[in-house]
């Protein structure tokens, strides 16, 4: 009998990580085992003031998903839709923590399906343990020298300590 050819799927999980979090890392962890290939697209949001700079979010990323073979991680600025065209992308993948993430999310995923038919956005919830953490809450701590061992791995830690 012929074999059936599966199409593959290719999301992009889009994100300013600024600092990527625990939280960020199992969406990412779960996308790899869910999609043939994720790209991670870490935001350059020129000149708009981030704790830490683009490159220090990009090299993070890169180092803390670097065992995981089907990711990719890539910069992007400007039109997300646009993004997702250019690396052929069929899926938006999506963290969703509380009532206001999905307000947020559920005006962006329209939009975004306007603008570019077919485009699918894909949510994952957040892990129970992790569902609290965001990288606003970890930069007020941190601003203040409070412990964030508990929401960022090791490499983020270390990241922060250095600064900017
Ligand atoms: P933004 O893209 O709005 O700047 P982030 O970079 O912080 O936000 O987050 C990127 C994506 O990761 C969003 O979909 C967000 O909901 C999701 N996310 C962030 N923190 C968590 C978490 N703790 N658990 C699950 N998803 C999360």
């Amino acid at each position: 009998m012929a074999q059936q050819c599966c199409p593959s799927t290719h999301a992009l999980y889009p994100g300013t990580f600024d600092p990527p979090t625990f939280g960020h890392l199992s969406i990412i962890k779960r996308g790899a085992r869910l999609f043939d290939k994720l790209t991670v697209g870490v935001a350059n949001l020129n000149g708009k003031d981030t704790l830490l700079a683009f490159e220090k979010r990009f090299e993070l990323i890169k180092k803390l998903t670097s065992d995981m073979p089907n990711i990719e991680v890539i910069s992007f600025s400007g039109l997300l839709v646009q993004c997702a065209e250019s690396i052929n992308a069929g899926i938006i993948l999506r963290g969703l923590r509380t009532v206001s993430d999905f307000d947020y999310e559920y005006r962006m995923s329209t939009t975004n399906q306007i603008v570019l038919p077919g485009l699918e956005t894909v949510f994952l919830m957040a892990e129970p343990e992790y569902g609290y953490i965001s990288s606003t809450l970890v930069r007020q701590i941190a601003s203040c020298n409070g412990d964030i061992a508990r929401f960022v791995p090791e490499l983020v830690l270390e990241a922060l300590k250095e600064g900017k």
